[in-house]
């Protein structure tokens, strides 16, 4: 996963928004002094919205996290996570489209 503003690789932690996308914290910081929308669809966001996620959980934590959670509600939390992960790949691609038509300059 890559955060959704600087596009950096995300490490540790991250912050998810209400309006679906990825921030590092830096940039979730930065957001919030500002005037709290969202850098990439500029939706408003509270501050008490934003919810720090974990990008690479250990395999503990999700054992514990999963335990006694029926099938149903995995597959559909399961799925809402595949339908979120679709959502980032496509921005990812999006960008790398800009990139590449010259909108954004390329890094080389
Ligand atoms: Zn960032
Ligand atoms: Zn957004």
């Amino acid at each position: 996963m890559r955060c959704n503003a600087c596009w950096r690789e995300l490490e540790g932690r991250a912050i998810s928004t209400t309006c679906g996308h990825l921030l590092c914290t830096e940039d979730a910081s930065k957001m919030l002094s500002n005037d709290a929308a969202c850098p990439i669809c500029d939706q408003v966001l509270s501050k008490s919205l934003l919810k720090p996620v974990d990008v690479n959980p250990n395999d503990e934590w999700i054992n514990m996290a999963m335990a006694g959670v029926s099938p149903q509600i995995l597959m559909k939390s399961a799925y809402r996570s595949v339908m979120f992960y679709l959502g980032q790949k496509e921005l990812e691609m999006q960008y790398k489209m800009n990139r590449i038509s010259g909108s954004v300059p390329a890094e080389m």
